[in-house]
């Protein structure tokens, strides 16, 4: 027999979520990443190497000194001098996030007073959407060219005709892989009148960065995160812009955003980071192997990347994807109507993950 009370309980819920949760809310989907269990893991665009002992006994020196009773340092100040003396950048310009995530909501709740819309090309990295709608915005997007670059002619006449408050660039792109032309991004930054953003969340990969313009330009702000180079569980994103627009956005930061064991880690590991950049390194050197592979197997057209990852179409993308996880391989299954039409993307992992994942594609086109 049913219970009546769950019943009820389950019918007022239903009420509530109907008349009290906003109508763009209940159109959208979560951003979910189905979680299935496989011995190789290529799904998440992390990086496959954890930290060396020495790294990670400096670390767990740092966080047995934190004093997690006390709120961190609202500031994170310690963590971005570190920061601005990396990459010499004025530290007025530069705010941490929980995750670039964050940042992303903090740009567009805070920068969204002008015209309310926001731009970003399609297909790209999903949040720019998800969180422009969350946070009441109009969400205008201009589909790709057939290159996977930005279709200039379509976002100048957007850029002239809606006056979008801001324009989300990830390049490299997520989940297409490839650079934007810098030409065209440079050309976005100065037909826009509104804040461009060029979320570098895997420019560590392109060697490409935009940062050196931020000082020509007031309206262009740089995303970048920890999560991409072997850092995703810290939750560490990085913002820079110019210190006016900045001071801007700080305001409406939760004030201890950054926790202080994530602080304490990312100091430590900020400060001694060569081994961040021979995984990067490793990390391209198999992304170009793994993408000749592919390009020499029939039926397959893998897509040049400059990320940690590598999308590529095949026939039947769903039935490839499930013989994959039969196989012990997750990637990530972007199948769906349009310029993602049976393409998958899979992240380059260590030499023997991406063995396995080139073995089981093999032996899943041939069965
Ligand atoms: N930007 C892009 C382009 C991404 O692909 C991702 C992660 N999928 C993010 C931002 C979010 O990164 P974080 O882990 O720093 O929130």
């Amino acid at each position: 027999m049913p219970d009546k009370s769950e019943e009820m309980k389950k019918s007022k819920a239903k009420d509530i979520g109907e008349s009290r949760v906003r109508e763009e809310i209940r159109a959208l989907s979560a951003y979910s990443v189905p979680h299935i269990e496989t011995p190789v893991k290529l799904d998440g665009n992390e990086s496959p190497f954890s930290l060396p002992p020495e790294v990670s006994d400096k670390v767990i020196r740092e966080l047995r000194s934190v004093d997690v009773n006390r709120y961190p340092d609202p500031e994170a100040l310690g963590l971005r001098e570190l920061i601005s003396r990396i990459n010499d950048f004025p530290i007025g310009g530069i705010l941490l996030g929980n995750g670039s995530d964050e940042l992303i909501g903090m740009l567009i709740a805070a920068c969204s007073g002008g015209t309310g819309r926001i731009l970003c090309p399609a297909p790209t990295f999903s949040m720019y959407r998800i969180t422009g709608l969350a946070l009441g915005c109009e969400v205008l997007e201009t589909e790709l060219d057939r290159g996977f670059d930005l279709d200039m002619e379509r976002m100048a006449a957007v850029i002239e005709k809606k006056d979008p408050d801001l324009i989300f660039l990830a390049s490299p792109n997520n989940p297409t892989g490839n650079s934007f032309s810098a030409d065209r991004i440079r050309d976005l930054i100065k037909l826009s009148k509104g804040i461009v953003v060029v979320d570098e969340a895997y420019s560590d990969f392109s060697g490409h960065t935009f940062l050196p313009l931020v000082e020509k330009h007031e309206n262009l702000i740089i995303l970048r995160t920890l999560s991409k180079v072997g850092f995703a569980g810290l939750r560490l994103g990085i913002l820079y812009g110019r210190g006016e627009l900045v001071h801007e956005i700080n305001k409406i930061r939760y004030p201890y955003n950054i926790n202080s064991l994530t602080q304490a880690a990312a100091e430590a590991i900020l400060g001694s980071h060569e081994f961040v950049t021979e995984n990067i390194q490793l990390i391209v050197r198999e992304r170009d192997r793994v993408f000749k592979a592919l390009s020499r197997m029939k039926g397959v057209e893998a897509f040049r990347s400059d990320a940690n990852f590598i999308l590529f179409r095949v026939g039947g993308a769903d039935s490839v994807f499930k013989a994959l996880v039969e196989r012990g391989v997750l990637i990530r299954n972007f199948n769906r109507p349009g310029r993602l039409e049976n393409c998958m993307r899979v992240t380059i992992g260590t030499p023997a993950e991406n063995d396995s994942f080139l073995n089981a594609l093999g032996s899943a086109l041939s069965s």
